[in-house]
């Protein structure tokens, strides 16, 4: 078995895929580690905002979101309490894709990783990584294969984390808070048929002590996710003894917002209620870092913007721009020199796409979570709806950070590396 790549991706959710895809068709050698078998549910909205939409038709995989994803979702809605105030959400461009859809990622995930394996891309899976080793230029990840004692020991100049945000990486390096506190978030998804959520709308929950979305997905179903604060899950368990945490959220969420009791009034769940947490959103791109970092490894807006998909494919995409545009310039894949500039302009770059959506999710969550503070304030909402369409905008439902050129180079799987003649290519291309 080939252990030599020139790039080790850790992780083929919605970030980790893409950027397998993107490497392997500009003609990079890429492994791709994942340690779950797909497809698998996932804690998410599974609401995809429109402006992923060209990214996915240029991935290869548009056709089949089109023929898989729920209705396109042209209102957003908030719910608190009895009150549910409706407005339009953004078209964005081009007109043919002005609309985000459902898809559930058991779905999503498996089409990106389908896809990241025909365009060449080594896949690992279900495989963990269990140890990092080397330096810059220079890297070891030592995998076992999931349910039995196979290891491999992997090397590359160049190694993405793409791994999420809910569990550590073996790096050393702290990836979370350890202490618990009472407004930890914990995140609980569930899936549900016969709900009469009207199609195409965007329901945004806010209740004491979190908030949550639900949405028409695909195959039909519904799809409600939250997150809520440790204190006001506990208080919820106490009111009802002997129910799962889920079915506590579920229960609560019925007596506290008009909306979902009613969507989901005569609806029978789908499979279990899934949890996760505590979620820690924040940016965790740190200069002195050894890898690259991608989706939510890189960074995390609080989900109440239902972006963080976006943001993981879309940063996925401004590091593969960032690579392959500099690759043929350097002394190859394992020049440190060129990796920090790659990752200092990386880094840069998410920032000025991001770091605003982060800092609004943070905003809207901790409005959404103290109802008692807001309510007064959205009698505005009712009156000027247009509060909330514009409030979608700057959460990033319509702007992508990738242009459209830069969309199309990608596309074509073209690096400055392959412009190179052969005589230049770098000797450690070929792993012996
Ligand atoms: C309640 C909630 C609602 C949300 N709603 C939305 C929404 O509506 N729209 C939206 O766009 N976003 C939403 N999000 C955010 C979205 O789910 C994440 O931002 C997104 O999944 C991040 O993608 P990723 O590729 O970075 O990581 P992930 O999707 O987390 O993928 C990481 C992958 O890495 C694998 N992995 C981890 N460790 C290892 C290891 N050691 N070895 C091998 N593999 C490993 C995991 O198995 C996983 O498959 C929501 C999140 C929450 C919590």
């Amino acid at each position: 078995m080939n252990t030599r790549f020139d790039a080790i991706i850790i992780g083929a959710g919605p970030a980790g895929s893409t950027a397998a895809i993107l490497l392997a068709r500009a003609g990079w050698s890429v492994a791709l580690v994942e340690k779950q078998r797909f497809p698998r549910r996932k804690v998410c909205g599974e609401c995809l905002a429109a402006s992923n939409l060209p990214l996915l038709d240029a991935l290869g995989i548009g056709a089949e979101f089109d023929a898989s994803a729920g209705p396109e979702l042209r209102q957003v809605a908030l719910m608190q309490g009895q009150r549910t105030f409706i407005a339009d959400l953004p078209a964005a461009d081009p007109p043919n894709r002005a609309w985000g859809r459902a898809l559930g990622r058991e779905t999503l995930d498996t089409l990106l990783l389908a896809q990241a394996r025909a365009s060449g891309a080594v896949v690992f899976q279900p495989w963990s990584v269990l140890a990092l080793g080397g330096s810059v230029g220079d890297h070891r990840c030592d995998i076992r294969a999931i349910g039995s004692d196979h290891r491999e020991m992997l090397h590359a100049p160049v190694l993405i984390a793409a791994h999420g945000s809910w569990e550590p990486l073996p790096t050393g390096r702290a990836e979370r808070r350890l202490a618990r506190q009472p407004g930890d978030l914990f995140a609980f998804k569930a899936n549900f048929r016969h709900a009469s959520l009207a199609p195409g709308l965007l329901p945004v929950l806010s209740f004491e002590g979190g908030y949550g979305g639900m949405v028409l997905a695909d195959q039909g179903l519904t799809t409600l996710a939250c997150c809520i604060r440790e204190d006001r899950l506990e208080a919820c368990r106490r009111l009802n003894p002997g129910l799962s945490a889920g079915d506590a959220v579920e229960a609560f969420l019925k007596q506290a917002c008009h909306g979902v009791a009613q969507a989901l009034g005569p609806a029978q769940r789908e499979g279990a209620w899934l949890a996760t947490g505590p979620i820690d959103p924040g940016i965790r791109l740190q200069a002195g870092d050894a890898q690259f970092r991608i989706g939510n490894a890189a960074g995390e807006a609080h989900p109440i913007i239902g972006e963080g998909m976006s943001m993981a494919m879309q940063s996925a995409w401004l590091l593969c721009a960032q690579l392959l545009q500099s690759d043929g310039a350097s002394d190859g894949l394992a020049d440190s020199a060129w990796q920090s500039e790659v990752r200092r302009s990386y880094a840069a770059e998410w920032r000025r796409h991001f770091a605003p959506r982060l800092r609004l999710a943070a905003s809207l969550a901790h409005l959404a979570m103290r109802p008692g503070l807001t309510s007064p304030w959205l009698g505005l909402l009712g009156r000027w709806p247009v509060l909330m369409t514009q409030g979608a905008r700057r959460g990033g439902k319509v702007s992508c950070a990738i242009s459209p050129a830069t969309v199309s180079w990608l596309a074509a799987g073209v690096s400055a590396r392959c412009a190179r003649p052969a005589a230049a290519t770098p000797a450690h291309r070929d792993p012996g």
